[in-house]
């Protein structure tokens, strides 16, 4: 049987290069959407091109009672997950005088919250699959380091960080492997704007913005059951900037 593999955010940027990346490595995939319905289908469309089935699950990751609901809605359906990418994910970013409330909370609620609204429903059905299985969650950078203007998202990230170490010391034993990767500056929407790229760009060692499908190919190496041996790290995905 096919194993399956829950991505959330998988509309756009690193979570559909995630997607587009395992489709020809023989998973299932459950991809999650928060708003954007056509990005959602294009990605599932050139999956299918790709060699895989996969279904479309929309998701508000700020909103517990409906991850809690539809997440469990699936595993009924489908079955429990193999693997589960915790992508989905939002910056807000502001030198911290003008970060507002809605700034700080928004950024909070999706990166932070999000890991427990999307993980506890989860957790409790795999341990009880008593198979191996594999969670990946997503930092930044700014989760190890700090960054300016990214505060909010910077104490996010960090608590992923936290988290992710602490449940793999409690999965540990069921040998469900917890990991975080850590991108840098990869080209997805969330940066399309960054003020002054080519300023960023002379200070990452190798001089460019990483891809998508380079978080991807780590993430599908940490799915795999060749990284048995492999949890509660944090594995940067960065160019060489930290
Ligand atoms: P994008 O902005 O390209 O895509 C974000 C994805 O998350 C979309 O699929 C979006 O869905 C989904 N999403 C946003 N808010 C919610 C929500 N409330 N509920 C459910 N889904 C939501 O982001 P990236 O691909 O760049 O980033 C992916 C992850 O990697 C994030 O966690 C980000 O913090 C992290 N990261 C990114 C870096 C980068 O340089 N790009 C660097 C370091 C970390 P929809 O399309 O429906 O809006």
């Amino acid at each position: 049987m096919k194993k399956t593999v829950l991505i959330t955010g998988a509309s756009r940027g690193i979570g559909k290069a995630i997607a587009l990346y395992l489709a020809p490595l023989g998973y299932d995939l459950a991809l999650t959407y928060n708003t954007n319905v056509a990005a959602a289908e294009e990605t599932r469309r050139e999956v299918l091109v790709a060699g895989t089935t996969a279904r479309l699950l929309q998701l508000d990751i700020r909103d517990r009672d409906a991850c809690r609901e539809k997440l469990s809605a699936d595993m009924e359906a489908h079955g429990v997950y193999y693997g589960v990418i915790c992508n989905a994910g939002i910056a807000a970013d502001a030198p911290f005088p003008m970060i507002d409330d809605a700034m700080w909370d928004g950024v909070l609620q999706t990166n932070l919250n999000g890991f427990y609204n999307v993980l506890h429903p989860i957790v409790m059905p795999m341990i009880s699959n008593r198979i191996a299985g594999r969670i990946i969650t997503l930092s930044s950078v700014s989760g190890i380091a700090g960054n300016r203007g990214q505060v909010n998202y910077s104490a996010a990230k960090a608590g992923i960080i936290g988290a992710t170490k602490a449940l793999a010391l409690e999965l540990a034993k069921r040998k469900i492997t917890v990991n975080c990767i850590a991108p840098g500056v990869i080209e997805t929407d969330m940066t399309s704007d960054l003020p002054a790229a080519e300023e960023i760009k002379k200070m990452i060692p190798l001089r460019r913005f990483g891809t998508g499908r380079e978080v991807a190919a780590l993430a599908a190496y940490l799915l795999s059951e060749d990284a048995a041996y492999v949890t509660r790290q944090v594995i940067s995905v960065n160019g060489g900037l930290f």
